[in-house]
């Protein structure tokens, strides 16, 4: 793939979502940070092709050292671009759920968009967008849905198809969590984070 350049002015930081939660706006998707009351960090997504440098500088801006893993919602392009060298710079796993597997192994390629389907910008221009094969080699680690994930201590994988067949979110309860520092706790809401393509943050004020 031809490189394409990414202007500083179609980055966006979205640093105050929730406490434990910062994100990065790259174009129209978004990647997340999730921090641990241990200080460990997980990233979330990982956007388009050549936005690893981007990632990376947001990410030095905020922590110290390197995240537990990258997690996957989903294989499509604008989500795992960068998890290749992000991963293989950082030296942590890649994790998505098996039903992605075959995307992000270089078996298989999503099928064609319908462009007559959804509406909207993504879907007028997802004919040109690239589909694959994505390889992400050894890094690849299975995430399994409904079990408690060790790399992010007080959240839910929710297996959650329809978009693709392995599409994940993740949800956490309320409670008191996140600890911002070593001397307190913060109560936090729930909180889910989708798909990132759209209305990625949803908050679960009156959800029960
Ligand atoms: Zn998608």
């Amino acid at each position: 793939m031809d490189y394409v350049a990414i202007s500083e002015n179609q980055v966006t930081p979205l640093d105050a979502i929730e406490p434990g939660v910062l994100g990065l706006r790259i174009v129209f998707v978004n990647v997340f940070a999730v921090t641990h009351p241990d200080g460990s960090w997980t990233l979330i997504d990982a956007a388009l092709p050549f936005s690893d440098g981007m990632i990376r500088r947001w990410a030095e801006k905020h922590f110290t050292a390197s995240p537990n893993a990258i997690v996957l919602t989903h294989g499509h392009f604008d989500h795992v671009s960068a998890a290749g060298v992000l991963a293989e710079h950082w030296e942590v796993p890649i994790y998505a759920h098996p039903m992605e597997f075959p995307y992000l192994t270089g078996e298989w390629e999503y099928p064609a968009p319908n462009v007559g389907a959804g509406g909207g910008l993504m879907t007028l221009l997802s004919p040109v967008y690239p589909r694959g094969p994505v390889d992400l080699g050894g890094r690849l680690r299975p995430l399994a849905a409904g079990m408690s994930f060790a790399e992010m201590p007080g959240w839910q994988i929710l297996h959650i198809p329809g978009h693709t067949p392995g599409h994940v979110s993740f949800f956490r309860p309320a409670g008191r969590g996140f600890r911002p520092n070593l001397h307190s706790t913060k109560q936090v809401s729930r909180l889910m984070i989708a798909c990132a393509c759209y209305s990625p943050i949803v908050r679960l004020m009156d959800w029960c």
